[in-house]
């Protein structure tokens, strides 16, 4: 590695370390944090510290140093992930992923934007037009979900509240020709409920501060956050977003740019405004309960008519639609008669918030979609049978442990279970295993396998999933604490679940309400069941999407198709969130199991978002948690590196008189004893049936730099 990698900067990769403990994996993180190298490998997994200030790492000439290099030719870097993965891609035509996680604040979706930009500054050399175009989409699509999709929360001024992976199409001259974005459980009950200190989605901040008072003006909307329900929950604070480089305002104008790069139509973003002020407009609706039937419906009424009229003239449908929507629900009572039954306050304040959670959720999908169909690949390459090869980059949730847990952090948690099975399966298992397959031997290194936990979440008729699929589907009779009752039969002597009922000592739980598992974190992580029922049926009443797919705006329209249906087809039970999420989960878990992946381990240094500060604690538990050391040990045991002799000697040769430029010694596998003898570096490899292994680095680098010499 370079000069400027020395030993008072640490080791560069942990597999270095003279001894592989907690201690002294931590020292070498706390020296190099303090020294401003936030990056460690460990063998090819990048280990990332946020540093909570702008370090002068990044930019054109620092992408022009690690482009088309080794990874080890360099300090550890982003840039180098993302060169190895890129060129992956392009020289092997291998489908590649680069895998980022770390939890809230951890610096994941700064690191997708770094890949993003390396990627993009070192294609597209001749400039072709419709290459740019869509280098800027994929630049500018971040802009547009974050003002959607991020929101200021207590861990992190700008936290992603959705999981995303991007594919990026390449076409055989290693060029960006497309891309396409999955987008995962968007927290969509931030629409209408915020912890102190925390705001709703950034869009609806940057629309009131950002717009002109003209535009406000025919919106009906106030300047002020504050006037509205759904943007006032975190409570008197100062509602700017902390960050000097971020207000509202100056946000709202970058992200109607973005749009306009993209390709959004004036009339489309008139409509994601339109649609965002209903929702504010919605979240002030009231209900009062009358005495006497009112010109309505019996005994409810809306409290403040004036938001009924604005609802309708934003969304383009009929006032007494609305109204009738918000008041009543038509029911299928009998064979196929439709009667309208009248809400109580209660059942209409619910069914109103089911309905702004809806429209947002839907806003949200749509805004992906939109920006999808402008980057469909358009030029395939036919040497491939019309596929293209592709990375994919994901940015998604770490694990979320609070106090007391919900629903939503069920579902993260249960996705970074997946995770680490997947980090199992591609590191740690399909390692040990290629040792094998090569006839190589080596000490097996124990790890905790993670499936039973998964399995716990995720498996037919009893896992939670399931039982709670079941309690949604009887018709409202069973309660979360049922529903509770009958995980407690099923997991009775399940090692990584329990409960209060189960385990009665326990008063950290509370009785008939919370349970517990035990993730492979080793975090003991306490549910209440409260709400699963109804965030996992997450159910909307037809009228309301009825209502909408007969808006005239047709962009609103496009986001309901569904509300063609008559409520008598309507009795097919649509999939539910939990089930939808696993799905989900397995289809991008197959995805990036069938790439070769890369992998960036984010950990947060402090929980005060300062520089400088590297809170020991904090940070342990989270080498912890991502499995750190088992990597490092699995990675020690084994090899930095390993390659086909093929590939080795394509590298190489010209370093070693009897292997330039052609050798005469019978097999590549001897070709590279000769040369690593002459470089007598023999005592650092074994050799497999196929390729060689590497064991340290060093050797690498030592490879690297005679051929530098050349
Ligand atoms: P979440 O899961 O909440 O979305 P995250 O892991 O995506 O969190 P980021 O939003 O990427 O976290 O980072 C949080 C903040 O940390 C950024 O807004 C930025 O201020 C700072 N930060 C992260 N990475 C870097 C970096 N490489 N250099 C400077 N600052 C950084
Ligand atoms: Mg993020």
């Amino acid at each position: 590695m370079e000069d400027e990698e020395g030993s008072e900067y640490g080791k560069p990769d942990f597999v270095l370390l003279d001894q592989v403990t907690m201690e002294d994996f931590m020292r070498n993180l706390q020296l190099r944090f303090e020294k401003g190298r936030i990056y460690t490998y460990i063998g090819e997994v990048l280990v990332s510290v946020n540093p909570y200030q702008e370090l002068p790492l990044y930019g054109p000439e620092a992408i022009a140093r690690y482009q088309g290099r080794e990874l080890y030719e360099r300090p550890p870097h982003l840039y180098a992930v993302a060169n190895a993965a890129y060129k992956a891609m392009k020289h092997r035509s291998r489908d590649t992923c680069i895998v980022i996680s770390g939890e809230s604040g951890a610096g994941k979706t700064e690191a997708s934007k770094h890949i993003m930009q390396y990627i993009a500054a070192v294609t597209n050399p001749s400039q072709r037009a419709e290459v740019e175009r869509v280098k800027d989409v994929l630049l500018k699509s971040t802009c547009v979900l974050e003002a959607f999709g991020n929101a200021r929360t207590n861990r992190n001024h700008n936290s992603s509240r959705f999981g995303k992976y991007m594919d990026i199409n390449f076409d055989f001259k290693g060029d960006p020709i497309g891309g396409h974005i999955h987008s995962y459980l968007l927290e969509k009950s931030r629409v209408l409920k915020q912890h102190v200190g925390e705001r709703n989605f950034h869009a609806f901040y940057q629309l009131l501060r950002g717009s002109e008072d003209k535009q406000l003006h025919e919106l009906h909307l106030d300047r002020n956050p504050a006037v509205y329900n759904f943007t006032r929950q975190g409570a008197g604070l100062n509602m700017t977003v902390h960050s000097a480089l971020d207000s509202d305002e100056r946000s709202h104008q970058a992200v109607i740019e973005a749009m306009r790069v993209i390709g959004f139509s004036p009339e489309e973003v008139e409509s994601v405004y339109r649609i965002l002020a209903t929702i504010l407009h919605l979240g002030n609706i009231e209900f009062v309960e009358t005495e006497e039937d009112g010109p309505q419906k019996e005994g409810l009424a809306v409290a403040e008519e004036a938001l009924v009229d604005h609802v309708a003239e934003l969304t383009a449908t009929p006032r007494d639609l609305v109204l009738r929507s918000l008041l009543a629900r038509t029911v299928a009572s009998g064979g196929r008669e439709l009667i309208e039954k009248g809400h109580t306050a209660a059942e209409a304040s619910y069914a109103r918030d089911a309905c702004a959670k809806a429209v947002y959720q839907r806003l949200f999908e749509w805004v992906v979609n939109r920006i999808n169909s402008v980057m469909e690949p358009r030029d395939r390459d036919p040497r491939r049978d019309g596929k293209d090869t592709v990375i994919g980059v994901l940015d998604i949730y770490g694990f979320e442990v609070f106090p007391v847990n919900s629903f939503e952090q069920f579902c993260i948690n249960y996705c970074n279970e997946k995770l680490q099975q997947l980090f199992i399966r591609l590191i740690l298992k399909q390692e040990q295993e290629e040792y094998e397959r090569e006839g190589i031997t080596w000490q097996t290194v124990e790890y905790f396998n993670n499936a039973i936990i998964v399995d716990l979440v995720e498996r037919p008729h009893r896992g939670i999933l399931a039982v709670l699929d079941e309690a949604c589907s009887s018709a409202g009779t069973i309660t979360d604490r049922i529903f509770l009752q009958t995980l407690d039969t099923h997991h009775r002597h399940h090692l990584h679940y329990t409960s209060r009922q189960l385990c009665p000592t326990d008063k950290t739980m509370e009785f008939g309400r919370d349970f517990r598992i035990k993730h492979y974190a080793g975090d003991v992580t306490r549910y209440s069941v409260e709400g699963f029922i109804d965030k996992n049926r997450d159910f909307l009443f037809q009228d309301f999407k009825r209502l909408l797919y007969n808006s005239t705006d047709p962009t609103l329209r496009a986001m309901w198709p569904d509300g063609q249906q008559d409520i008598t087809e309507v009795t097919k039970r649509p999939l539910t969130a939990g089930t939808l999420f696993k799905n989900s989960m397995v289809a991008l878990v197959e995805n990036l199991a069938s790439k070769e992946p890369f992998y960036v381990r984010c950990i947060k240094p402090n929980e005060d978002k300062v520089a400088g500060k590297l809170d020991e604690n904090h940070c342990r538990h989270q080498v912890a948690y991502l499995g750190l050391l088992e990597n490092v040990r699995v990675r020690r045991a084994g090899f930095a590196s390993r390659q086909p002799y093929s590939r080795f000697l394509l590298r190489y040769k010209m370093t070693c008189e009897y292997t330039w430029p052609n050798h005469l010694l019978g097999s590549d596998k001897a070709a590279v004893s000769a040369l690593l003898e002459q470089h007598g570096l023999q005592g650092d490899v074994a050799f497999g049936h196929s390729k060689l292994f590497i064991r340290s680095p060093r050797t690498l680098v030592t490879l690297e730099q005679s051929r530098a010499r050349l």
